[in-house]
């Protein structure tokens, strides 16, 4: 059997690997399942390949030169990528994903390029195709190149996360957009280098203002977009190398990134066109720093004493409980208190914290029964009779004005309505926004009690009390 079929053979098997790695990555369950298949799906994908170009570059001029920087290259890589891995913070993931999603752009930028500068050999009736595709992979990979800067930017707090709001932005992308289309037929016809040149540069500018234009609200929903352009970036750079399972993995990671971004556009009350089109359609709105007036606190002592007297506890942990690493605290409080008769369970936002299923996945490190950790849908209609609510490090998830204040910047974005218990205790270490950017009203409510400080120490605090 020759390296070529058995490559191909391979590739296969990685593809209905990768398949059932999305598959088990849908329930908490079967996750850890899918990461595994995942991984070997992508060892078989990196041997084959590697095995191919061993196979084809043996024995041609400068084959031991190649194959040496391309070792060094994947040494290099796989050193940096095993480093970042083990010493990233389970906070700082998702700047990290959109940092990755940006090499992917990269590479099909760059792939793009050498297809134009070293295509000898394309059959001619193959070639008006070729340029096609060179033209679309630059385009599609300069806008996840900067898209996945910005987003990352922002999300590791480097930059605002309030909306740029250039005047005309809409029309801006939208000429940006007629303008690739223009440029692509142009390169089909005639492969000025000023035009390969011009793409590149528009796509970069598109990416940048495109995720730019969105408020920190919605940079859920553009993480997982981005994931989605990188997936078509890496489809597009299959097609140009010539390697179907990049175009099988590149068109899985496409679409299944497409319909997260649309599931949490749905959960968040968003139009998915507008996110996708940079804001399209978005006003500026008022800035939601109104004065709500007077805020009051309390302290741990007291919020012992309201908790022991409680019937019913509602947690709803947020991104401030990942930055402290409360869960631990979080879940002895809790297994404290069911020992008391309290009934106690977990409202978890879908945005909460910054990635997708964030909380959830700090509540089974911590060991928190699956069965009292219930979804914002689930919990939400039986707040008005909880005795407690006990907001942990959550802040835009439980802002009130996203239902009632229909200028501000979160409108419409469904929230936990945590103001209709009986008693509220916000943890928090100051009086400052959340990623949003927006004041909550929550925290100026008569039932709302602050309690300052590091969420973690707090609930220490508490339990100690207790
Ligand atoms: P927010 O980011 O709105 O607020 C977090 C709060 O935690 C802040 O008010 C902060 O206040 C507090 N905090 C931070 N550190 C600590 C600490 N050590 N102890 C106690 N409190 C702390 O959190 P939410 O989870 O409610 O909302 C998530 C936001 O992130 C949404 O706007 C969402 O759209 C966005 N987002 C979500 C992503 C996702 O996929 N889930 C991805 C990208 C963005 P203070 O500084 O005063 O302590």
């Amino acid at each position: 059997m020759t390296v070529d079929a058995l490559a191909g053979a391979a590739y296969i098997v990685a593809a209905l690997l990768f398949i059932l790695s999305l598959a088990g990555l849908s329930r908490h369950e079967s996750a850890r399942a899918g990461v595994v298949y995942g991984i070997v799906g992508m060892a078989i994908a990196l041997a084959s390949t590697l095995a191919l170009t061993i196979a084809d570059a043996w024995g041609g001029s400068g084959a031991l030169l190649g194959l040496s920087l391309l070792g060094a290259a994947v040494l290099v890589g796989a050193a940096i990528g095993l480093w970042r891995a083990r010493v990233v913070k389970m906070t700082g993931m998702p700047e990290l994903i959109a940092l990755l999603h940006s090499f992917v752009g990269l590479a099909a930028v760059l792939v793009g390029w050498n297809g134009h500068l070293a295509h000898a050999a394309i059959p001619p009736q193959l070639v008006d195709i070729h340029n096609a595709e060179v033209f679309i992979g630059i385009f599609i990979g300069g806008v996840t190149f900067t898209g996945s800067i910005v987003a990352y930017l922002k999300l590791a707090a480097k930059i605002s996360s309030r909306p740029l709001m250039l005047p005309g932005k809409n029309l801006l992308n939208v000429l940006a957009l007629v303008a690739f289309l223009v440029f692509t037929v142009w390169f089909v016809i005639d492969q000025q280098l000023w035009l390969l040149i011009a793409v590149t540069l528009l796509s970069f500018a598109l990416g940048w203002h495109l995720v730019a234009s969105i408020g920190g609200g919605d940079m859920p929903v553009v993480v997982s977009m981005l994931n989605s352009y990188s997936g078509w970036a890496a489809a597009a750079a299959g097609f140009l190398l010539n390697n179907d399972l990049l175009i099988v993995t590149g068109a899985l990671v496409g679409s299944s990134g497409a319909y997260l971004s649309y599931i949490m556009c749905k959960a968040m009350n968003r139009s998915f066109i507008s996110v996708i089109a940079g804001g399209f359609g978005i006003v500026a709105s008022a800035s939601g720093d109104e004065d709500y007036g007077e805020h009051r606190e309390t302290n741990a002592e007291a919020a012992a004493d309201l908790l022991s007297h409680a019937k019913t506890v509602v947690i709803t942990p947020g991104y401030g409980m990942a930055v402290a690493q409360a869960q631990y605290p979080v879940a002895d409080l809790v297994a404290r208190l069911r020992e008391r008769g309290v009934d106690v369970r977990f409202g978890i936002h879908p945005v909460a914290g910054r990635l997708p299923g964030h909380m959830n996945v700090l509540l089974a490190e911590a060991k928190v029964p699956y069965d009292i950790v219930l979804g914002m849908e689930e919990i939400n209609d039986d707040l008005a009779s909880t005795s407690v609510v006990l907001v942990i490090g959550a802040n835009d998830t439980v802002n009130p004005a996203a239902a009632e204040d229909p200028g501000s910047p979160i409108a419409g974005m469904p929230v936990l309505r945590v103001w209709e218990a009986e008693n509220v205790i916000v943890f928090k270490r100051s009086m400052a926004a959340g990623y949003a950017g927006v004041q909550n009203p929550l925290f100026f409510r008569e039932n709302t009690r602050m309690l300052f400080g590091d969420a973690k120490e707090r609930v220490e605090d508490i339990i100690r009390a207790l």
